[in-house]
């Protein structure tokens, strides 16, 4: 591509390509041997770098330790069926990026940064793309504030990263999870749109006690009356109620997920009847006794769909069909791989080709 960015490249002299066992690999052990660095200072954003990948060197009171000024995006290049390799749906992810920072009140890094520093970065490793069905070089780009300074403010000084590592497919068995009505992940004029670390680290605590339950997640419900689904774990919730594929409307409380939207372009597509809206608890539970629930998933770039094979709500367990290749979110989730791999047209135009 055209670069419009000055992006310095310094290669690193030892790839550690040789250490990665590419037939089993592992989500998130493997880093690839660059990593593109930005900083912003004095109002501007500075020279793009690429580097060998390796330690920070960072105060201790770099601001974002403290107050959690910290945003990423997770995103995936996939090997396609002729070699090539695709960067899916960078512009969207690139548009969240740029929400979640607002919301963050940082530094928005400028687009040509962003897109060419990822397709540069992706070029330079790109034999890390694996090319196994399902496996992707994951991109991990972020920001945090890096002005070192302990009084409470909003950061003047940002440290832009982007890093890559190869991942494994995630062929997902049925998880159980439970309805949280006790503890919220994000509430109405909250943070709960924006890709931010905080929403995590809240998480973490109400997961890890429905873990000790024997539950792998939890399913969210809103903040003001724990009566509507929000999203499952750290992932958009979809159901199949009535043959409709169904899910929460975005909302300030819920992320705008790429594979969300993806699953239902492509559902709307394949004439399937979708549809946005609250969903309650008493709507599923009513769902389970008449038997038209068939399907409960989460959706998200890691593993696409994670069927749900049980959800726990108020004491009680309800167990969900099997699923098979002709389930819904089945479909859905090969049409999202043949598209991106390039086995069939990109008609939504999500690919970008590096
Ligand atoms: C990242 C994320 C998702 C999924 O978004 P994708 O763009 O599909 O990966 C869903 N919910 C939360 C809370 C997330 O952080």
């Amino acid at each position: 591509m055209e670069l419009l960015t000055d992006i310095r490249i310094r290669k690193t002299t030892h790839s550690k390509i040789g250490e990665v066992d590419f037939t089993n690999l592992e989500f998130g052990k493997y880093t690839s041997d660059h990593m593109l660095v930005c900083d912003y200072a004095n109002g501007e954003w500075q020279t793009p770098h690429i580097v060998p990948f390796g330690n920070l060197v960072m105060s201790p009171s770099a601001l974002a330790l403290h107050y959690g000024q910290t945003v990423f995006e997770g995103m995936k290049a996939f090997r396609m069926e002729d070699g090539r390799i695709n960067i899916f749906r960078m512009d969207k992810h690139y548009d969240r990026f740029v929400r979640s920072l607002e919301r963050m009140c940082m530094a928005v890094v400028p687009k040509e940064i962003f897109v060419e520093g990822i397709a540069r970065l992706v070029e330079m490793d790109q034999l890390w793309v694996p090319s196994e069905p399902g496996t992707a070089l994951y991109l991990r780009p972020f920001v945090f504030a890096s002005e070192a300074r302990f009084g409470v403010k909003v950061a003047e000084e940002y440290r832009f990263i982007i890093f890559t590592g190869p991942v494994p497919s995630l062929y997902a068995e049925p998880i159980k999870v439970k309805v949280e009505t006790n503890y919220i992940r994000a509430g109405k004029g909250g943070t709960g749109f924006a890709k931010c670390g905080g929403n995590y680290g809240g998480a973490f605590y109400p997961t890890h006690l429905a873990r000790k339950e024997g539950y792998d997640q939890v399913l969210w419900t809103d903040a003001k009356e724990n009566k509507y689904i929000e999203e499952s774990g750290m992932m958009n919730a979809m159901f199949v109620i009535n043959d409709t594929l169904v899910t929460p409307p975005l909302s300030d409380s819920i992320l705008d997920g790429i594979t969300r939207d993806s699953l239902l372009e492509i559902a709307r597509d394949l004439a399937y009847k979708t549809e946005e809206r609250r969903i309650s608890v008493d709507e599923l539970v009513n769902a389970f006794e008449n038997n038209t629930i068939t399907e409960a998933f989460g959706a998200g770039t890691a593993a696409v769909v994670a069927p749900i094979g049980t959800i726990h709500i108020e004491g009680l367990d309800y167990s969900l069909p099997a699923y098979t290749k002709t389930s819904i979110s089945s479909r859905l989730k090969l049409k999202i791989e043949r598209l991106r791999t390039g086995k069939e047209e990109d008609k939504f135009g999500w690919n970008f080709i590096v």
